[in-house]
């Protein structure tokens, strides 16, 4: 299996957003992980088989990381991505660069130490497949295996937009919902269980190891039946639009790219969740899709994270 170079860099809040894009830029396939430190109490990690929210520790620096494959193409973008933080370093609070190769096997199975049966929103359980769960009455369950795809539901954008999906989508309500930047499948497969049987989902990514991990995680739920996975972005949405619910989870930068083209995905009335900003570019998101006519209603907020909605007008 190929190998893998990690790079990852301790930053300030206000750095998170220029170091994600420039991460996202040069890293493999635009995948940024940024990683919020967790209050672990007594210096271990609690047990993660109990239903339980890590805590966010405010006072530590938090780091952001991407990867690489370890080949000829490396040290450029690796001096690149230096000299860029050197740049940012002057301003911001950034630290320096770490480079840590690792292999195929550890990065996809390095996390699920931290990964646990997790609660959010009213009724959704993040069960990871490697671990037992009784579900309880009205719990939407969702088994998955992330591997190597983001998408564990650790991160603040994808609670905000289970909790989002919670609330807009209802047995026999919206029955066409597209996922732009599925990951793990997390959100599609949190969509179709909340619409039940009539709700259809499709889920796009651009990376072929989200489209593989989600691939599985729609089976190992049973629903391959309710959500169809493709490789693609907007361009690949065309064929089943118009939407009733858009969620994108993605960054500030893609989703002000493809504003037009999700106003044209969604019907009339229809509704938009975005999110993946980063705090500080909530305004130019907004801004953004108000140009083209999807009104943003509500913007909700989870630590450093964004998450709007936002109707279509015309
Ligand atoms: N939906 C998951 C994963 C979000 S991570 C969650 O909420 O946790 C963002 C995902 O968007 C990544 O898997 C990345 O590969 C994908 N992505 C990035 N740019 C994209 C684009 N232009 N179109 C579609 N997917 C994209």
């Amino acid at each position: 299996m190929a190998d893998w170079l990690e790079l990852s860099v301790e930053v300030d809040p206000e750095a998170v957003e220029p170091v994600s894009e420039l991460f996202a830029r040069l890293g493999y396939n635009g995948g940024v992980v940024v990683e919020q430190p967790l209050i672990v109490p007594n210096g271990e990690y609690p047990d993660w088989s109990a239903l339980q929210q890590p805590e966010i520790d405010p006072n530590r620096p938090i780091s952001v990381r991407t990867y690489l494959p370890d080949d000829e193409e490396a040290p450029a973008k690796r001096q690149e991505m230096e000299q860029a933080l050197w740049y940012l370093g002057r301003m911001r609070q950034v630290g320096t660069l770490n480079v840590k190769p690792c292999k195929e096997e550890d990065w996809a199975n390095a996390w699920k130490d931290y990964y646990g049966i997790q609660r959010m929103g009213e009724r959704i359980v993040i069960k990871p497949s490697w671990l037992e769960y009784t579900a309880k009455e009205g719990d939407v369950v969702l088994d998955l295996d992330p591997g190597m795809a983001f998408g564990t539901g650790l991160h603040p954008t994808t609670r905000l937009c289970l909790a989002a999906l919670e609330e807009f989508v209802q047995p026999g309500g919206l029955t066409n919902i597209l996922d732009l930047g599925t990951g793990s499948g997390i959100l599609a497969i949190a969509a179709a269980k909340l619409g039940g049987p009539s709700a259809r989902v499709l889920a796009l990514d651009i990376d072929q190891i989200a489209v593989d991990a989600t691939l599985e995680n729609v089976e190992r739920n049973g629903l391959s039946g309710q959500i169809a996975v493709e490789q693609g972005s907007a361009v690949a949405a065309q064929n089943n639009a118009p939407y009733d619910l858009i969620v994108a989870n993605i960054l500030a930068t893609v989703i002000i790219d493809l504003a037009k083209s999700l106003h044209g995905l969604l019907a009339p009335g229809g509704t938009l969740v975005t999110s993946g900003i980063f705090h500080e570019r909530g305004d130019s998101v907004v801004e953004a899709l108000e140009r083209v006519g999807l009104r943003t209603r509500e913007k909700r907020q989870e630590g450093d994270w964004i998450c709007l909605v936002s109707d279509r007008e015309w």
